[in-house]
This record gives structure tokens, sequence and C-alpha cells, in this order.
């Protein structure tokens, strides 16, 4: 495979990413967009159709991103298309209540047993983040549970990450994130159910929730081991703090009912994204009414925005939502399978040491052959052959995320075609990982 020299290859997008980083932090608006984990210039897109994105040099990519996860019946389909240009002509925002916030409230409560009430916001990190507030509001407690390797969003308390030992407090992650922001953090190991019972017996009645990925996806995609969701349902009713499940990744993607539908653990509040705005800005929390309830102007605990519940995102969402029934995460899932095996069978053929690691219709590739459990695990894979791989895979057409450590992403429009530019790629991509060094 030979090296792709990226200022040539991509002398549209190069220009553009010359010109945004005068403007723009790093010339991204999303810090992973800007390809530094994996180097080389990010691809400008221009347009996308089912399974394949454009980019501004004109060249065609099978996209295994959906926009992290948002496209799951591909791009530009027609009648999330229609639904939003429809919505678009009647007006853009009105600052009331409208119909089409109510239609997409009932779908959601309609679809996950556990949200009886929902709130609308426009992004996940709104979600999680006045989920927390709502679980610290209801319980009166400070302390929240997270997992290291579990991304929920840029909210400020919850970008702590790890910490060793069992019951660490949180420090700041990140620049700009004060001490007392995140010292009501406790950040513990992914699937370690010892840690979280050593957690609230150090603090019995402080703990206001535990909040996780219902099945992780932004540390490569490493589920929960059987009974980690159950037990931390149980660990949290048994001290009175709130179980707040994030499905802003899994939800409507990994069943009809998100992962609550695949595993059945009832959450206190859940929180979704993504695929609910069927690519615009909409996103939700909800869960027990009685939680609910302490939302204002029903209760005290106060949370609003200017564009929740936006007519067009609604209308989007809404449309995406109703076009997927169970035939459609058939195919989801029917495709998924059918790359993680053609995946596997090209790194085995170059003697590539790596583990394909699904949660249902999502996946990743690990560059190791030990399980990886937690963030520690995922960390402990040779990313560096990732980069070679993702990179052979891109100057061949097929988009990959740029990180070892993201889910790939499928939609019911990656048809035979898409599936057969993928396998065409794969053979040069694994040997291209196989000759990779750190
Ligand atoms: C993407 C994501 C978020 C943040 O959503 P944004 O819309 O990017 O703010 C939160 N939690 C999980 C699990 C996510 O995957």
């Amino acid at each position: 495979m030979a090296c792709v020299s990226f200022p040539f290859d991509a002398p549209v997008s190069q220009t553009l990413f010359d010109r945004a980083s005068l403007v723009t932090p790093g010339g991204v608006n999303s810090p992973v967009r800007a390809f530094r984990a994996v180097g080389g210039t990010p691809r400008f897109m221009v347009s996308g159709s089912g399974p394949y994105l454009t980019d501004a040099d004109g060249r065609e990519y099978v996209d295994l991103v959906c926009s992290w996860g948002p496209m799951i019946l591909g791009h530009s389909h027609p009648e999330v298309v229609a639904a939003a240009q429809e919505a678009v002509a009647r007006g853009t925002s009105f600052g009331t209540p409208g119909e089409g916030e109510v239609a997409l409230a009932e779908e959601i409560v309609a679809r996950v047993g556990p949200v009886e009430q929902v709130r609308l916001v426009s992004s996940g990190t709104e979600a999680t983040m006045s989920a927390i507030r709502l679980a610290r509001g209801f319980t009166g407690r400070a302390k929240v549970v997270k997992f290291a390797g579990c991304y929920h969003g840029h909210v400020d308390a919850l970008l702590a990450s790890a910490g060793s030992g069992v019951a660490t407090f949180g420090l700041p992650d990140t620049p700009g994130v004060t001490g007392a922001q995140a010292g009501d953090t406790i950040v513990l190991p992914y699937n370690d159910l010892d840690a979280v019972r050593a957690a609230f017996a150090a603090r019995p009645d402080e703990i206001a929730c535990v909040i996780t990925e219902a099945s992780p996806g932004n540390m490569g995609v490493v589920p929960p081991l059987d009974g980690f969701n159950a037990g931390l349902r149980e660990i949290c009713a048994a001290h009175g703090a709130l179980y707040v499940s994030d499905e802003v990744m899994t939800g409507f993607r990994t069943s009809k009912a998100g992962w609550y539908g695949v595993d059945g653990v009832r959450p206190d509040l859940m929180t979704f994204g993504k695929v609910m705005g069927g690519g615009f800005p909409a996103a939700a929390f909800g869960g027990r009414a009685d939680v609910m309830a302490h939302l204002a102007p029903a209760g005290p605990v106060y949370q609003a925005g200017t564009l929740s519940g936006n007519p067009v995102a609604t209308a989007a969402g809404l449309a995406q939502l109703r076009l997927l029934d169970d035939a459609a995460y058939a195919k989801v899932d029917a495709v998924s399978a059918e790359i993680r095996a053609l995946v596997g069978d090209a790194l085995t053929k170059e003697g590539v040491a790596h583990t394909v690691s699904a949660a249902s219709n999502m996946f990743s590739v690990f560059f190791t052959d030990e399980p990886v459990h937690d963030y520690e695990d995922a960390k402990r894979q040779e990313a560096f052959r990732f980069t070679a791989f993702f990179h052979s895979m891109l100057a061949q057409g097929v988009y990959l995320p740029p990180s070892a450590f993201e889910s790939w992403f499928v939609s019911t429009a990656h048809d035979t075609q898409a599936v057969e530019r993928i396998a065409a790629a794969l053979p040069a991509a694994a040997r291209a990982a196989s000759e990779a060094t750190a």
C-alpha cells in the first residue's frame, strides 16, 4: 500500500482546512473531526446519499461513520428530507409549543418503557447535563458516579475521566473545569461492580446518581458484561440514588427501544440524541414521571432552551423514527454482522492481532487479541495499526471514524454494492495494518 500524500490527494479539502484553521480553533467545530489521532487532512464533505459521502474534491466514500450514528437510514433519505422541507416551509422556529414536539415525545414514550415523560433539548450534552441536574435536585445529593472511558458530552462535571484505584475523585481533566465542578464526580473503572459498591460504602447518602453509557461506544465498543447494568440498577435502588442510562448513542440505534430494548434493565432517567434528530439537533432526557415532575415549570429544577423542540428537527426526527421498524433494525444488524466478518477475516489473513467488538449493530476493531472490558484494556491496543488501516481505507474510498476509540456505524442504506466496496478495500488495509510500526 503506497503512502497517501494528503495535501495533493485532497487539494480542495486542504484549501478549506487552511481557511478554516484561520477562523476556527484547529479548523473544526468538534475535535475528533480534525484527524489529529490519525494525521492527514480532514475531508470536507459536500453531499451524502444513502451509504455514500462525496468530498469537496469530488471523491466518493462508503460512509462508516453515519454522522457518528444519526444517519441510520443513510444520507438524504427521501422521507426524512421531505418531512424537513415541509416543516421548513411552515416556518423554522416559533418559540411556542407545537404539535411536532408532542408527536416526537409520544413516539419516544411509546418506544421506551421506562420513559414516562420526556423533555426535548438540542444536544446530547444538554440532555446529560440536565439529567444530572435533575438527579441532584430530586435526591438533594451532590455526588455523581461515572465510568472511565464513558463519554457523556462536554458537561463540565462529566469530563473528569480516569483515576486509578477505587472511588477516585475526579480531577479536572481539562483546563477550564474547576475543582469545584469536577470534585463531586467519582470516576470508576467500567464493568467493575465491586468498585461501585465500594464507592457507595464510602459515601452513603451522598451519591445522587450513577450515569453510564447503556453500552459504551466512546472508548471503542465495550459492551457491559452480563449483569453489570442490572447490578448498577440494584445498587442505586438500595442506596436511594438514581440510575441514569445515557442512550444518546445507543438510543433508537441498537433496537427500537435502544439498549433498553436489548437488556431490559429499567433506568430512572435516560438520555437520547443522535438518531432521534434525523440529522438535526434534537435530543432528550426522560424517565420516571415522579422524577420528571421536579422539572420547571412543573417543579423547581430549572431547565430551558430557545430552540428546544424545534419544528424542523422534530419533524425530521419523527419521520426517521417512524421508518425504524423491526425490518429496518434487522437490516442494519445484518449488514453490521457482514462487515464485521469481512474485517475480521481480512485482519486474520494478514496475522494482525485484533478483536472485533460489537454491541448489536454498533462495532469497532481493537488492535489487540486481549479481551477489552474497560478503558485501560482499550488503551492497550496497538493504535498505530489503526492509523495505517484507516488511511488505506480512506485512500480506497471507505470513510472510517478517524480514531481507534470510536464506534463504526452502518445504516439501512448499506447495500450489497457498498459492502462489496468495503470488501475490496480490506485486504490492502489489513496488509498496511500488519506492516505498520509504532
Ligand atoms: C454523542 C454523545 C453525547 C453527546 O451528544 P452531543 O449531541 O454531541 O452533545 C453524550 N453521550 C453519549 C453516549 C454520546 O455518544
